[in-house]
């Protein structure tokens, strides 16, 4: 069996392209065009690409984009400074502090100070919240692509069982939150690194969702025959990008697998946007009652 390739690319496209029709309905209901700040403290290379990836889509979406860009040694207090700036800017719908940031800034400091209304990261522990609860206002970007990609393959994923390698507060944890919500309806098994007999876990998926951080770590002895696999890992080995799946070998088993590249990441930035556009719609909304 050799799965089918999940063209997150396409389905991304496909993504911004709604997007930019809502935005466009939206400037011509309102006269407000949504607006996305975004902050990059230093010069780590692989921020600068997602940065520059920002704003190209955020502009080609119809949106307003900002960048700023400050040096590595930003203190803490200038950060909260500009986010507090841009939290009082009544023009700034969504803010977005590229991370990672220098060892001398507290990240959670930062995220904290991000009014939750313009938290279009959905890092904000209130945002967290709305999202434990199942009733979230912004769906954290990568999580949500992930879904959107398993749902293009298969719309009804009730009761299947869904195994999250991995538990950070970006992907892992909101992954899991995402998949037992009532809609989605799967049962959902979580991993970390002590998690014991991984292997016989992970060949329980129906779903599996591998995010680590470990090139190729997942291999096909540790797949279902069928299973649906979506890669989240994005690592450079010999200058080139390899996710945390064997992919060629998982591939011959899985029904259905992402590439890295272009697979999870396009859809990312694509969830950005929307979520930009629904920040600018809902305080727009609440200033006019
Ligand atoms: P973190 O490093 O924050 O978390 C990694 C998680 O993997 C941790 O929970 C860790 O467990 C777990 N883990 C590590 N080793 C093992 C192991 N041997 N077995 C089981 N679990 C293990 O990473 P992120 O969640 O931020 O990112 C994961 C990957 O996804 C990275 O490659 C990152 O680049 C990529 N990524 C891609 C995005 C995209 O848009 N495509 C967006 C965000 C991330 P423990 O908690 O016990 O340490």
């Amino acid at each position: 069996m050799s799965a089918s390739i999940i063209d997150g690319r396409a389905i991304a496209a496909q993504l911004r392209s709604d997007v930019q029709q809502d935005v466009e309905r939206f400037v011509a209901e309102t006269g407000v065009t949504p607006h996305l700040s975004v902050v990059l403290v230093g010069e780590n290379p692989a921020s600068q690409v997602y940065v520059r990836n920002k704003e190209k889509f955020c502009v080609a979406a119809g949106m307003k984009s900002t960048v700023h860009r400050l040096s590595a040694e930003t203190t803490q207090d200038e950060l909260l400074q500009l986010v507090n700036e841009l939290n009082n800017a009544e023009d700034v719908h969504g803010i977005l502090v590229q991370l990672p940031l220098p060892s001398q800034i507290d990240e959670q400091a930062i995220l904290d100070a991000i009014c939750s209304e313009k938290d279009v990261d959905a890092f904000h522990p209130h945002n967290v919240g709305l999202l434990v609860q199942g009733r979230s206002r912004f769906e954290p970007c990568t999580p949500a692509g992930c879904l959107q990609l398993i749902r293009s393959v298969r719309e009804d994923i009730s009761g299947l069982h869904a195994v999250v390698l991995g538990r950070s507060e970006i992907v892992g944890k909101p992954m899991s939150l995402l998949l037992i919500q009532r809609g989605a309806d799967c049962t959902v098994t979580i991993c970390h690194s002590r998690t014991k007999d991984l292997a016989e876990i992970t060949k329980q998926a129906d779903i599996l969702i591998a995010a680590i951080g470990k090139p190729n770590f997942v291999t096909a002895d540790m797949v279902k025959p069928g299973a649906i696999v979506i890669d989240v890992g994005i690592n450079r080995v010999d200058k080139k990008l390899v996710g945390d799946v064997d992919y060629d070998a998982v591939a011959e088993k899985a029904d259905a697998i992402t590439p890295v590249p272009g697979g999870v990441g396009p859809m990312t930035i694509a969830n950005l946007l929307r979520n930009s556009l629904r920040a600018a719609q809902m305080q727009t909304q609440a200033r006019r009652q």
